[in-house]
């Protein structure tokens, strides 16, 4: 069992009161709030051991380099790769999946096809909708039920020696569903494509074994998971990386340069063009440990149980469509209330303290199958509450009465 009043103690900003109501923040979809750990690890880099990376001779640049490397090896172990230089520092999740769609660009022709599915956030749409733009081949989508789920017997149809890459989230952060991405990898092997899982939704939730689910690439974003902002990862299999032509060019990413031609460095470097994020990366590694000391089992195990107790409260309300009823799910919960629009009670509820995220989630196409604007979006982390959801619940019904 989790000590979650213990728990809530490592965050100082869900003690603040937003609009003099202390803060229920159910945005952890956009983004997860940080532990006092991790805010303690930035100061402590800057203050201690601020200094470039992979350059130096002197002291401070080898402590860094030291604190960069040590990290990127807690996310291999994380993740299970199985070789830490298939563990590439990025941006954020949309870096990764820019970083690999640029690449396939090298590798497609007319005629291959490209499948993403119905559920995808932008970030997994938009680039390789220029990646088929510039290359002739063809975006084919993975459709999706009533549910969210994605409709397995389509996606067979679909795969054929012309498919190249499949790419798919592991959870969506629209809906929560999490999809059978092992199966879907399995079978996308059997044609010969590669697989790019978006695992930006699912790392605050699970621990993604990446040789077990034998993914050919898994990208994440370390602020939903406790970490500073502008990190992620790019995990790729090591013979891809070494197929994927470089993403940016620069300093950090090269073995020799001359006006006639460049070699690039090894990986990771070969990917890492620049300065990185290099308190960001370091402080990720804290971020990884601060979950571990946790435990994903423990953490799955209560947020199912809010969603449960949020899904039951919520069903209760007159009026109320829960959007996304797959039946293997995370802890988001995407409604709305008839005949009021999403924004509406998204702005009363925040005076009263709520932070829920309305719009379309960056999923318009799922939007646009249920044939609405956007919803309401709560998502649960593992510090949330049932009393948080209690008073959320009450929210939702004053928001009602004033807008009907
Ligand atoms: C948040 C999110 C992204 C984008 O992540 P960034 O951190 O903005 O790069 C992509 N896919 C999914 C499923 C997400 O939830």
């Amino acid at each position: 069992m989790l000590d979650i009043q213990k728990i809530r103690a490592d965050f100082p900003i869900l003690s603040q009161k937003v609009n003099g109501k202390l803060l229920v923040y159910f945005d952890n979809g956009a983004t997860s709030q940080k532990p006092q750990v991790v805010i303690d690890a930035i100061a402590q880099y800057y203050q201690e051991i601020n200094a470039n990376i992979h350059r130096g001779v002197h002291t401070l640049s080898q402590l860094a380099t030291d604190a960069y490397e040590v990290s990127r090896g807690k996310i291999q172990n994380h993740i299970n790769a199985k070789h830490a230089h298939e563990v590439i520092f990025t941006s954020g999740t949309t870096h990764g999946i820019n970083a690999v769609a640029n690449g396939f660009a090298s590798l497609l022709k007319v005629g291959d096809e490209v499948l993403v599915s119905a559920l995808e956030h932008h970030s997994n749409i938009v680039p390789w909708q220029m990646l088929c733009e510039r290359t002739g081949a063809t975006l084919k989508v993975i459709p999706m039920n009533e549910q969210g789920e994605l409709i397995q017997l389509e996606y067979d149809k679909l795969l054929s020696d012309k498919t190249k890459i499949v790419t798919v989230n592991h959870i969506s952060n629209a809906l929560g569903t999490i999809n059978p991405i092992k199966e879907m990898i399995t079978k996308a092997h059997q044609v010969g494509a590669a697989v790019l899982i978006d695992g930006a939704q699912a790392t605050p939730h699970l621990k993604p074994d990446v040789q077990d689910l034998d993914c050919d690439f898994y990208v994440f974003s370390g602020h939903k998971i406790c970490g500073p902002t502008g990190t992620g990862i790019l995990y790729g299999k090591e013979d891809w990386l070494r197929k994927l032509p470089p993403y940016q060019g620069g300093g950090e990413m090269i073995a020799t340069v001359s006006f006639e031609k460049t070699t690039y460095a090894d990986l990771p470097h070969k990917f890492e063009a620049g300065t990185p994020n290099i308190a960001g990366g370091i402080v990720l590694g804290t971020a990884v440990d601060y979950l571990n000391g946790i435990g994903f089992d423990h953490i799955a195990q209560y947020e199912h149980e809010l969603l449960t107790y949020a899904t039951e409260k919520l069903s209760a309300i007159n009026g109320l469509k829960i959007y996304g009823t797959a039946e293997h799910k995370t802890s988001v919960i995407s409604f709305n209330i008839e005949g009021i629009h999403p924004y509406d009670i998204g702005t009363i509820i925040d005076k009263l303290g709520i932070a829920v995220r309305t719009g379309h989630h960056c999923a318009q196409p799922i939007m646009d199958y249920f044939k609405i604007p956007g919803t309401i979006r709560a998502s649960f982390a593992f510090y949330n509450t049932k009393e948080e959801i209690d008073a959320m619940v009450e929210a939702v019904k004053k928001a009602q009465m004033m807008l009907s």
